[in-house]
């Protein structure tokens, strides 16, 4: 095991003495790639370069797999008990190394310290859930379904399985595929995301450490030669997959065509309405934190504030006021309440929805381009932005901008607003703020997007819960995580049983077996 030190700053090589290069995790250790074979990592926070990460393809794809396919009889059958030792193990070493995996995060992500430590905290109640899947692998028995003949159900493990995972939470979400995967009997092979690697060694030396036997948990970095690679690879029976929107439908399409299992959790434009008598404060409140943490890069942040009658007249100074004392700086800095957007590219196309939004006819009342960090000019920071008067049709209304802009459509009555909601081409999360039962009842009765808060502006459920939209929020018959995942990642048999009693036999017939 490499010690707590060693590992954050990932040891250096003799060919790039000041920029550690990061390696794959096959087999139950790590595979060094040629520094020609890597891209590079920043800090998005500074614009310096900090890592190495290597750009796996199909080869790599197919070691990770073929480790995956050699651990897996022994991993499946692995009494249960031995299995969940491992996990509880594992989730106490995660919590012991909680600040470490945020740090890492913060680093190459961007967020925040204390929003970072959040995720892992969140990412950690997925690992608590799959610590108790014993239950959960318990089939059904059916005594005499017909004249001494029983039937019983069996769970099983479908063998390799993949997961493919996006920047913007390196931790968080992997940790809502990878337990259930495992825990469930299947061996794993993880293809993070190329931009925020930096805390997924650790989670793989701490599965290590957890006595996970080689070759169940495996890591290829790459971008999309890799996961074309997975997509197409006969080894691999599932995928989850989450990230945009055109990514997860080609990884649901090829991957259901190549005939694996697939799960895709995609984009999102969450709408937060507003109703007349709802709490103000609380409302404001909610905007600000959902559409600026992490900097907008959210599949949950609720991006339009949808205000109902004339409510929004008083709300917009109100979220005007709170935007003003943000405070924009390194997510490391002590008092950030927003870091910097994770790299120059997506900042750039951030800036490119502001101008966009403006010249279809949005009120820009907040413009967040002209922001710089004073002491890190080379830094992705962008401020925060606010639209009022975007419309149903406009690109920032359609479109996820995934960043720190936020935009108030008005609407006259809640029926339109609901009509606006269910006809959107995303359906990811939504929230209602109101202070009538009647009316919140009727939303989460009539709305057409499975996760609703209700006077809650963010609302991913505990981490045992189900989670996964519609529309073009999803591309999956399951949900992700919970029990939804246990059913994704597992096959049930159904085992009808007689015991011949000797000399009881009957004649041989033809006849259909009945009862
Ligand atoms: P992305 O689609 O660019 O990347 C996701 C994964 O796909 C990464 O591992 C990446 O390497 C890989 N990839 C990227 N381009 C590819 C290509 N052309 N072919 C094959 N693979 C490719 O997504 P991102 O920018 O990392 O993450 C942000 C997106 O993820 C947003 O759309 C956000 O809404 C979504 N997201 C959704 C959820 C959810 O639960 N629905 C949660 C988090 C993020």
């Amino acid at each position: 095991m490499i010690d707590s030190k060693s590992r954050a700053s990932a040891p250096a090589r003799p060919d790039a003495p000041e920029i550690p290069i990061l390696s794959h995790w096959i087999g139950g250790r790590p595979v060094e790639v040629l520094p020609e074979h890597t891209g590079p990592v920043f800090n998005p926070a500074t614009g310096e370069v900090i890592a190495r990460v290597p750009r796996g393809g199909a080869p790599e794809v197919d070691a990770a797999v073929k480790a995956a396919a050699a651990a897996f009889p022994a991993w499946r059958d692995m009494p249960l008990i031995a299995r969940s030792s491992i996990f509880f193990a594992y989730r106490q070493l995660v919590y012991e190394h909680r600040e470490e995996m945020a740090a890492l995060i913060t680093r190459d992500h961007g967020k925040t310290f204390p929003d970072a430590l959040a995720e892992v905290m969140r990412g950690l109640e997925t690992v608590e859930f799959a610590c108790g899947l014993t239950v959960n692998m318990a089939g059904l028995n059916t005594p005499n379904v017909a004249s001494k003949v029983d039937v019983h159900t069996l769970r099983q493990p479908l063998g390799v399985a993949a997961g493919i995972t996006p920047f913007n939470f390196p931790v968080m979400v992997p940790m809502w595929i990878y337990p259930i995967a495992l825990m469930t009997g299947n061996t794993f092979v993880w293809k993070p995301s190329s931009h925020t690697p930096g805390a997924t060694q650790l989670q793989a030396e701490l599965w290590h450490e957890a006595g996970l036997p080689d070759g169940v948990f495996n890591v290829v970095y790459g971008g999309r030669e890799a996961v074309n690679a997975i997509l197409v690879h006969p080894g691999i029976n599932a995928i989850q997959f989450v990230g945009s929107t055109p990514v997860g439908r080609h990884v649901f399409e090829t991957g259901t065509a190549h005939g694996k299992r697939v799960g895709a959790y995609t984009g999102a434009k969450n709408v937060m309405l507003v109703l007349p008598d709802a709490d103000l404060d609380l409302v404001a409140d909610s905007a600000v934190a959902s559409g600026f943490g992490s900097a907008g890069e959210r599949c949950m942040a609720q991006t339009l504030v949808m205000t109902v009658g004339d409510v929004a007249d008083k709300l917009r100074p109100m979220i005007e006021k709170r935007m003003a004392a943000l405070k924009i700086g390194p997510g490391m800095e002590k008092g950030s309440d927003m870091g910097p957007l994770y790299s120059a590219e997506h900042r750039a196309s951030v800036i490119d929805w502001i101008e966009k939004g403006a010249a279809e006819g949005a009120e820009l009342v907040v413009d967040g381009r002209p922001f710089r960090h004073a002491e890190h000019p080379d830094g992705f920071y962008l401020g925060v932005t606010l639209f009022d008067h975007v419309k149903p049709g406009m690109e920032v209304y359609n479109e996820e901008i995934f960043g720190p802009v936020l935009g108030m459509v008005r609407v006259s009555t809640f029926d339109e607003a609901l009509g606006l909601i269910n006809s959107h081409q995303y359906g990811n999360g939504t929230a209602i703020f109101t202070n009538d039962g009647g009316a919140a009842r009727r939303f989460e009765l009539e709305v057409d997007v499975p996760m609703i808060g209700i006077n809650v502006p963010i609302p991913v459920p505990a981490g045992y819960l189900s989670f996964g939209g519609t529309r073009g929020s999803a591309f999956a018959d399951l949900q992700m995580r919970g029990e939804d995942s246990v059913r994704f990642f597992t096959r049930q048999k159904e085992v009808t049983v007689r015991w011949p009693e000797p000399g009881k036999q009957g004649p041989l017939s033809l006849v259909f077996p009945g009862n």
